[in-house]
Formats: structure tokens, sequence, C-alpha cells
């Protein structure tokens, strides 16, 4: 049986009162907080209430056996536990109310105030472990939470599109952006539901790829988009890494149609230079070929035409003449149309209603294709102007349609459209055929000079190339859509215009010159041959001809000639300068009289301009000595006697 000392050493909270309910003595602890206890009655120095903290009432022998609080008056101290009978009295037993070590310093209380044995500090001790180590969870499940806040925003906030597929194909998950883009029903889209046309095989590709043991393939398809058009999308098809969903894929696809686009476009317009370069290149060399050529069968067809003149009729040797005149006549032909490619024969400036041009053309083009090919005119528009020449307008059209013949050998409908392209983007000619249509090969190549995939004798492979020359003279672009099988359409655009302008024509109707019996002309041209035989031409028909070979020789002889000059004739193009700037010179310094300009390339502008001012007249390289006579001969005394 243990005393009362030990009592007090053992139970430091421990309180014991008499019969009466007087406070006898107390554990240590207390006694140190309760100074002067001793002798007063429990209610004096506790609050005694019930456990539920409600207030308990009846005399002191009510309380035994009950769980209860006891409140020291004027303590924060609140202890717990019961009464029992012990000799006589009555014995509380119990402890402060605590539930973490913490409380233990605003209540002023140490381990030393507990007893060793009554379990308090253990209790705490293993209760702040526990709160330490719930509070370490809940510190790592926030960190875990916090990580995947951060995952699901990089997922939902990517620009690309992340979607997960199950084993069937079914879209598991599919992020916002993958959602903007893509018809995407979550839980019911399967993804090759959203494959484009044609790409089945691709997909089935990549999945047997996987399915072989790839860890992830590298896909590019075109998916179906949300509006009508496509999304272009590349990426990693990856499979899943977690173990409990082997068969789950993750796509991480980028959108790429813009970039796509932006690709095509620029191999677009690389393609256009590249062929306008070509062009370029081919059309000066065809046209320097060509002036050299002009030149040389002009010396050939004068020559000839004079041999011709000089045979006594019935000769045989006239058969050999007229051959030499007739191959010369189709080799300048040649050079004719080499010359519009290559944009150095001058074009009058004029302008033309496409529309009635091609109307008045009918007639001509129906014949040419003949039976079993129809042509259908569809005009949009009642009228087009567009600044070209009606001749070359003409020239393109033959050109396009009779190709468009050629290529429908079984014959069939060609359709000739214009129309006038909105917002001012100009004028549009379209020839279309359902033939055979081109190659990309063929395509390549079609508006080169001299290609052609026809039989020597019925293609020279110049008809798109002239086209081609013509077209870009007038500012406009030429585009061809074509494939084997599926026929061919030609598309022309060009800029329309807009105010008419009073046609500047090359032809104009020169005064009457008065004719002296012997008129004299004076001839400027540095090609000895031409030289030679334009003089000839010029005295057959009653000239005095003076001729120079250079404009400093011509300058210097002009300026101490004594007669008056009836005819100027110059070539444009000499050696050391341009003829028109010593005519333009001469005229304004009222030396000369009529003037014919013999040109084979020259910006016609300016001679139109000369034209109109002075009444000048125009002849084209090659010409016939026939035609120099017959516009020489306006000025000339003999002039009723050519013809
Ligand atoms: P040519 O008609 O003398 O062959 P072109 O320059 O007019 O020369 O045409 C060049 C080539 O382009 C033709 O030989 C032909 O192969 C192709 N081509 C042109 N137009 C068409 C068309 N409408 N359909 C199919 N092929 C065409
Ligand atoms: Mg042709």
């Amino acid at each position: 049986m243990i005393n009362a000392d030990q009592i007090v050493e053992l139970f430091p909270f421990s309180v014991q009162l008499d019969s009466d309910g007087v406070i006898r003595r107390v554990g240590r602890t207390l006694q140190r907080r309760l100074p002067d206890y001793l002798g007063r009655r429990i209610d004096e120095v506790f609050d005694v209430r019930r456990w539920t903290d409600t207030p308990i009432d009846g005399s002191a022998h009510d309380w035994i056996d009950r769980p209860l609080q006891l409140r020291i008056k004027g303590d924060p101290l609140l202890l717990v536990g019961t009464f029992s009978e012990v000799g006589g009295g009555l014995l509380f037993l119990g402890g402060p109310r605590l539930s973490h070590v913490e409380e233990l310093g605003p209540l002023d209380l140490s381990i030393d105030d507990f007893a060793s044995h009554d379990g308090v500090m253990t209790y705490l001790v293993l209760l702040q472990q526990m709160r330490a180590a719930s509070s370490e969870a809940a510190a790592a499940a926030n960190e875990l939470a916090a990580r995947a806040r951060g995952y699901r925003q990089i997922v939902e906030q990517s620009n690309d599109l992340i979607l997960s597929l199950g084993a069937d194909g079914e879209v598991l998950f599919a992020n916002p952006e993958a959602c903007r883009l893509l018809p995407i029903v979550a839980g019911e889209t399967v993804f090759s539901a959203l494959l484009s046309g044609g790409q089945d095989g691709a997909w089935a590709e990549c999945l047997t790829m996987l399915s072989e043991g790839g860890a992830s393939v590298w896909v590019e398809l075109a998916l179906r988009g949300r509006s009508d058009g496509q999304v272009l999308v590349e990426g990693p098809l990856v499979r899943s890494a977690a173990a409990e969903e082997p068969d789950v894929l993750l796509a991480f696809f980028r959108d790429v149609s813009e970039r796509k686009r932006a690709q095509s476009e620029l191999a677009r317009s690389t393609e256009q230079l590249r062929r306008s370069q070509k062009m370029e290149a081919i059309g000066r060399f065809a046209g320097g070929i060509a002036h050299d050529f002009n030149n040389l069968l002009g010396v050939v067809m004068g020559a000839g035409g004079m041999l011709k003149d000089d045979l006594p009729d019935g000769d045989p040797r006239l058969k050999d003449v007229d051959l030499i005149l007739a191959s010369a006549e189709k080799g300048s032909a040649l050079a004719r149309r080499l010359l519009m490619f290559s944009k150095k024969q001058p074009a009058a400036a004029s302008e033309t209603d496409l529309v009635a041009c091609t109307r008045s053309l009918m007639q001509i083009l129906t014949r040419v294709l003949g039976t079993g090919t129809s042509l259908k005119f569809e005009p949009d528009a009642s009228k087009v102007v567009v600044a070209i020449e009606p001749g070359q307008f003409e020239q393109v059209l033959m050109n396009l349609v009779v190709n468009a013949r050629d290529a429908m050998s079984d014959g069939g409908q060609i359709l000739l459209r214009i129309s006038v392209l909105p917002e001012g983007e100009g004028a549009l000619v379209e020839v279309s055929d359902q033939g055979e249509g081109m190659t990309e090969d063929v395509l390549q190549k079609a508006f080169e000079p001299f290609f052609t995939t026809k039989p020597t004798d019925k293609g020279t492979g110049l008809g798109l190339s002239v086209v081609y020359g013509i077209i870009s003279d007038a500012g406009g672009e030429i585009d061809v859509t074509s494939s084997p099988g599926h026929g061919t359409t030609f598309s022309i655009r060009m800029p329309t215009k807009l105010h008419s302008s009073s046609p500047a024509g090359a032809e104009v109707v020169s005064d009457d010159v008065a004719i002296q019996q012997k008129a004299f002309a004076v001839l400027l041209e540095d090609q000895d041959d031409l030289r030679r035989l334009t003089s000839r031409g010029l005295s057959g028909i009653g000239f005095d001809v003076q001729a120079f070979r250079s404009i400093r020789e011509c300058r210097a002889g002009m300026r101490g000639l004594e007669r008056k000059v009836d005819l100027f004739v110059t070539d444009v193009m000499l050696g050391d300068g341009n003829g028109l700037d010593l005519a333009e010179e001469l005229a304004s310094e009222g030396v000369l009289g009529p003037v014919i300009v013999i040109t084979g390339h020259a910006s016609l502008g300016r001679i139109d301009d000369l034209i109109a001012r002075f009444g000048w007249r125009l002849l084209m390289k090659p010409f016939t000595m026939r035609q120099l006579q017959l516009v020489a001969a306006q000025f000339s005394p003999a002039r009723s006697d050519t013809g």
C-alpha cells in the first residue's frame, strides 16, 4: 500500500479531499501552482464540470467514478480524470487535457511536471510523430498535386495536338488544341475516322511499326479539320510508358498546315521565276539569232527579187529563183515569230476589245478546226479592253486553238472563255480542251521554243513560245493546267484598260510630196550587202542615191550637200549609234524631207512618235525589194511605173 507522500509524488496532478470536500493534499505539480489550497473547499479552488464541459450538481460523493473536468480557477490548466473513494475521503487522479506537446509551453508545464509512469509524454511524443509523418505525407501529396497541375497545364496549354489512343484506336484523351482543330468527341471518336482520304495506308504502316516493337514512329498525316479544310500534322506517335496501359498510344502532333502551304507557295513562285528566267535567256538568244538571220534573209530576198526581175520570162532558172524566194520567205516568217517571242519584235502600242476581236476571228478559227472539233465561245463580259495589238491577240488565240485541236485527235469541244476578274485583277482568257493532256515532263518544256511532241511536218514548237512572248509583253501571265487524259486549260491574265486612249496607229497618211523629175535619196545602212541592195532598189525607181555606212560619215556628208534631200532612208541600230537620233536631229534642223525607217527590232514607241510627228514611214526587216520600192515610190518620180 502506498502512503500519502508517495501519491503526491506519483500523481503530480492528484487532489485528495476529506469527507467534507475540503482539500487535504495535492500532487506535486499542483502544489507548485496552488500556493494556498490547503483547508479550502474543492469548489472554491476548482470548477468541476462533466467531461462534456456541462455543469454538474450534487455533492462531491456524486462525482465518484465519472469522467470529470477540473478547471483551476484563475489558471488555464484543465485537468481530466476521475474521483475515487480512498480512506474515507476522495482521491482525484488525472492529468492535463493536452493533445500535443506544443501546448505545454503556454500552460507553463514541462516534462518534469509529469510522472514518468503515466504515459502522457509517451503518448504526446507518439502523437507528435504521427502528426509529423502525416504532415509530410500531406506535403508530398500537395507536391504531387502541384506537379500534376503543372503537367496538366503543359498539356492543356500546348500548341501541339496531344492525344492518347486506346487499343482499338479510340481517342481516350485529346488536349484543347486537338479539340479545337479536329472534330473529336471525347470517348466516341476513333482516330482513323479523322484521317483525310487516302491516308489509311500510311496510318496502318505506323501502327504496324509500333506493334513490331518500335517505341515511337514519326508520323506525317493529313487529318480532317473541324471546318472544311485539312489539318496537316506531323510528330511522334509513341507507346505509353505506363505499365498498366501497354496498349495506349500517345500522339504529339504539330499543326504544320501553314508551313506546308508556305513551302508549296515558295516552290511555286521559285518555279515561276525559274521558268521566266529560262524564257528570258532563251528569248535573248533566239532574238539575237533571229535578228542576224533577218538581215541575211533581207539580202537573199532582195538579191533574189532582183535576179528574178532580170531573168527573161520563160527562163527555166526562174523556178530556182522562186524556190529561193519562197524558202527565204518561210525563213523570214520563222524569224519574225522568234523575234516576237523574244519581245524584240516591235509591236504597235494599241488596245483591243478581246471579246469583239475573238468574235471577228471565230469564223477563221472554226475553219482551221475542220470537222469533228467544235469551238464554243463564252464571253462573260460584253467588252474587255486590254493593251495588246489585235493581231497579236489573234496569234495567241490561233496558236492555243490549233494546239487544242491537235490534242483532240478524235475530235471534241474547245471552250474559249473571256471574263473580267474581280477587284481590278484584269482580264482572264481561258482555252480548254478535253484532249490527251500533257505529262509533267511535257508541261515543263511546253513553252520552250522548238519544243514539240508533234511530227516535224506538223509542229515547229514555236506556238507557245510566241504566245508566251506576246502575253508577257502585254504585261500578262499565262498558266497551264493539264494532266494526261484529262485535257488542258490555258489561262491568261492580262491587265485591263480602264481609260481608253486614242490608239496610236502605225498607219500614218503622209502628206503628198511634190515629186521632182529626178529625186535624191540619202541611205544610211551599215551592212554592206543590204546597203548595196537597198541602193539598187532605190535607183531602180528613179532615185539618185547617196549611201553612207555610219552616222559619223552621214552627218558629215549631209552637212556638205548642195541638193535638197527628197528621201532619207535609215537603219536604226548602226555600228556607231542610233539612226533615229540622226534623223531626228536633221529633221529638226529642217534638212530632211520624208524619212523611211528600216528596222528589225527597236522600241516602237519612239518610232511611232516620230512617225506621228514627221509623217515618216516604217519598213520592217526583212523586206523584199518590192516592198521597199512600193514605200519609196511615193516619194519618187517614177512611182507610177512601179507595182
Ligand atoms: P507545236 O504545236 O508546234 O508542237 P507549241 O509550242 O504550240 O508547238 O506546243 C508545244 C508542245 O506543247 C506541243 O507539241 C504539245 O506537246 C504541247 N501542247 C501544247 N498545247 C497542248 C494542248 N492543248 N494539249 C496537249 N498538249 C499540248
Ligand atoms: Mg502549236
